[in-house]
């Protein structure tokens, strides 16, 4: 009975909180067994129709809609969820011990997570013009939670640390060097939160550290990253998450000269041009039918052309990263799938690794159906194919314990 007790009394809850502009999504878990014990998302802040949708694993759901004028008010209702007598899931918020936060742009000053103290949230702040968006809506995510929980940790876990390794002729542009040194202009990688996850779950199964791997988180937003030893040494992402693959709604990697063209053509401004680009453009804007892939997918079956157009070039951009960071890496052991599309979407898998038998990859089709983490590396493949659900809130529940408990 005294085990029992002590344990209760040691048990190890971390509260994760991704802040967007106008939500907060956030997770409670367990670290005890790593699971998730409370989930849940404060949707349409500051905006008519504001709604919690609240779940603690094993019991019903809570829906709250209620007007919620900013993320203090947000993140009171989550606290009155989570210690709710019927749809809750702890007596008091005393028995959460660190909150983990999830930061977009950490610039080049944040190499790991960080405790947050007034110096961490400066740097964060520093960082605002590089994340318009997201920066400041994660600051409000951490000022809300100090002010309503005093006296707890908060933890800022940057999704652009895990690929501060690169080395510099990777990540500058070709542009002249005191843009670099006098705006920091260059290429930080988004995600990093995720690839990190992948590269240490494939370690974990591998049982080495020693490897090459090029890790392809495809979801909304998409990126791949070279890891070597587990190191980042190239990612597809850049100055910002615009870079790269093409995307849901995102252009990926555009010759500088169409964006000027485009502007003058369609008589937009630089920031109307930005969200041409961010909002418009990929798979979306190609299709002209939809940036979710099961709808592109069954558009293209039923004879959309432009729908199997806009397939055939998010797979030809893929391939050709594949190429171009095995190129870098000086060869690959490890080629593995995540996020919505490359935990879900076979065909696209299949499509994007078609023809690499140069490389030593082939995979096997059969278990290229199945869903959840797989192993579908071909008869003779000398690349290891993995599908690798991420997990994106546990890597930032553990960042959190390490350095906060
Ligand atoms: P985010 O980047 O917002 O975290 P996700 O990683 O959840 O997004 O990916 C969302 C995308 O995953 C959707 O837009 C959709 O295109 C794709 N997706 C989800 N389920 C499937 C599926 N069964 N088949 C194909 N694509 C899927």
């Amino acid at each position: 009975m005294k085990k029992y007790a002590e344990d209760e009394e040691n048990m190890t809850y971390i509260l994760v909180i991704n802040a967007g502009s106008s939500s907060i999504k956030y997770q409670l878990i367990d670290m005890d067994n790593e699971e998730v014990k409370a989930k849940g998302l404060v949707e349409r802040i500051g905006i008519e129709g504001s709604q919690l949708t609240h779940t603690t694993i094993g019991k019903e759901k809570l829906v709250v809609k209620k007007f919620l004028k900013d993320h203090g008010e947000g993140m009171q209702e989550v606290i009155k969820a989570m210690v709710d007598p019927v749809y809750g899931a702890v007596a008091s918020m005393d028995e959460i011990q660190a909150i983990g936060h999830r930061v977009l742009h950490g610039g080049e000053r944040f190499t790991q997570p960080s405790i947050v103290d007034e110096e961490v949230l400066d740097g964060i702040r520093e960082y605002i013009e590089l994340g318009p968006l997201h920066n400041p809506a994660n600051i409000k995510g951490i000022e809300t939670c100090m002010e309503l929980m005093p006296g707890k940790p908060n933890v800022a876990v940057f999704d652009t640390a895990f690929h501060q390794t690169m080395p510099d002729y990777a990540y500058l542009y070709g542009i002249p060097y005191e843009a670099y040194k006098d705006y920091k202009i260059r290429k930080y990688g988004f995600h990093g939160t995720s690839h990190r996850y992948i590269t240490m779950q494939i370690e974990n199964k591998l049982g080495r550290k020693d490897l090459r791997i090029i890790t392809c988180h495809l979801g909304n937003g998409s990126s791949l990253a070279a890891v070597k030893d587990g190191k980042c040494i190239d990612t597809s992402m850049g100055l910002t998450p615009l870079e790269g693959l093409i995307m849901g709604t995102r252009s990926g990697d555009i010759d500088p000269t169409a964006v000027t063209y485009l502007m003058k053509k369609y008589g937009m401004t630089a920031e109307e041009t930005v969200n041409y680009l961010n909002k418009k453009s990929g798979v979306l804007g190609i299709s002209g039918v939809s940036s979710d892939f099961r709808d592109l997918e069954s558009a293209a079956n039923e004879g959309n052309k432009k729908a199997q157009l806009a397939l055939d070039m998010f797979v030809y951009r893929i391939k050709k990263y594949i190429g171009a960071f095995a190129a870098a890496l000086g060869g690959v052991d490890v080629i593995a799938f995540a996020g919505g599309i490359g935990e879900n979407d076979g065909y696209v898998r299949a499509e994007c690794l078609k023809g690499m038998e140069y490389l030593g990859v082939c995979i096997d089709e059969e278990a290229n159906k199945g869903r959840g983490e797989l192993d579908i590396t071909g008869e003779g493949s000398k690349v290891k194919v993995l599908v690798i659900p991420t997990n994106e809130e546990l890597m930032i529940a553990r960042e959190t314990k390490a350095l906060a408990l």
